[in-house]
């Protein structure tokens, strides 16, 4: 069967160097390339003959065969990201459209500095799929620095965190100098954002947003799940000098406070303190999402899990 993926539009590059075809490909079963024996135009060729190939079979790539099993098993449900049984006129379009991806995702760090209670990363033990937990960053560099114009998206996050490696900085700032158009998102804990020297260079690079994963509104609710290693109310101070940066360098970086909703954490309490607490600390959106593990907030039914519930944007 014929078949298009919306998530076909990306470019994923592992912590190991190798590259797979999207970001729901957590252990790498579809890995096609890698950026220490391809380059970049290689890689976009054989990201081509890959895209063609799923759209014809899907069965063709291991990780789309679980992902379609998983589809048919449930009804083929409309979730607007996939099409079945395509014309041939719509295959053109997509085709043409994702053959030459505007999102690039770089997994920085395969490893995190957190160990949260069901997070997929330890469930999947990614990092024993990958050969090496941080990215090789001279290689990295060449592949991509004086090709960074040729991409609109960089998602500097995969599984792991960021700035675990300790090159993150650097490495953005390079892609800033290289590319000064290209809109750089990144997903954080923010506990490694520990310096000022830090949280300036991150928000001097002019990062289009950062997605901060704070799981709750107070200290017992997020370390249910993000373990009393994860400092609340240090980050709530990490965040709001990031804000204050941002008016002191005239920066547009959106500040995003990402909330998965557990049983524990989704009372309207917890959720009015969050929303408290952004406001003053100068977030410019809060995005309740509803996760599928360990223990998904049963407050919305008819939303599917993995998510957004709500989104809350801030006027400062
Ligand atoms: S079918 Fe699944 S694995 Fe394949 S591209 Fe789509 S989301 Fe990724």
């Amino acid at each position: 069967m014929q078949f298009l993926c919306d998530y076909l539009n990306e470019i994923v590059i592992l912590s190991d160097g190798s590259i797979t075809t999207c970001c729901m490909d957590p252990i790498g079963l579809n890995r096609y390339a890698d950026i220490g024996q391809d380059d970049f135009e290689t890689v976009l060729k054989k990201h081509e003959c890959v895209l063609e190939s799923i759209v014809e079979d899907p069965l063709s790539m291991p990780r789309c065969r679980i992902c379609f099993e998983k589809i048919s098993a449930a009804g083929f449900p409309e979730t607007g990201t996939y099409k079945t049984n395509p014309s041939n006129k719509e295959i053109k379009a997509f085709v043409n459209n994702k053959k030459r991806p505007r999102q690039l995702v770089i997994e920085m760090s395969s490893i995190c500095n957190l160990n949260c209670n069901g997070c997929m990363q330890s469930r999947a033990d990614i990092p024993s799929t990958r050969t090496h937990p941080l990215i090789d960053f001279d290689a990295l560099s060449t592949w991509i620095l004086d090709k960074a114009d040729n991409i609109d998206y960089l998602r500097l996050y995969n599984y792991g965190e960021t700035f675990v490696h300790p090159r993150s900085f650097e490495f953005i700032e390079l892609i800033r100098k290289s590319a000064p158009d290209i809109k750089i998102e990144i997903a954080t804990n923010g506990l490694l954002l520990d310096t000022r020297a830090k949280r300036k260079r991150l928000i001097d690079a002019n990062v289009h947003c950062i997605y901060f994963s704070i799981h709750g509104s107070d200290t017992q609710s997020v370390q249910k799940y993000m373990t009393s290693v994860f400092d609340f109310e240090k980050m709530m101070g990490i965040i709001a000098e990031c804000a204050r940066l941002k008016q002191a360098y005239g920066k547009n970086t959106c500040l995003i406070w990402k909330y998965l909703l557990f049983e524990w954490n989704d009372t309207d309490s917890h959720i009015e303190q969050a929303k408290y607490l952004a406001r003053k600390n100068g977030i410019d959106q809060l995005i309740f999402w509803l996760p599928g593990f360990p223990s998904p907030s049963k407050r919305f039914p008819d939303y599917s899990i993995n998510s957004v519930v709500d989104t809350i944007i801030f006027d400062h």
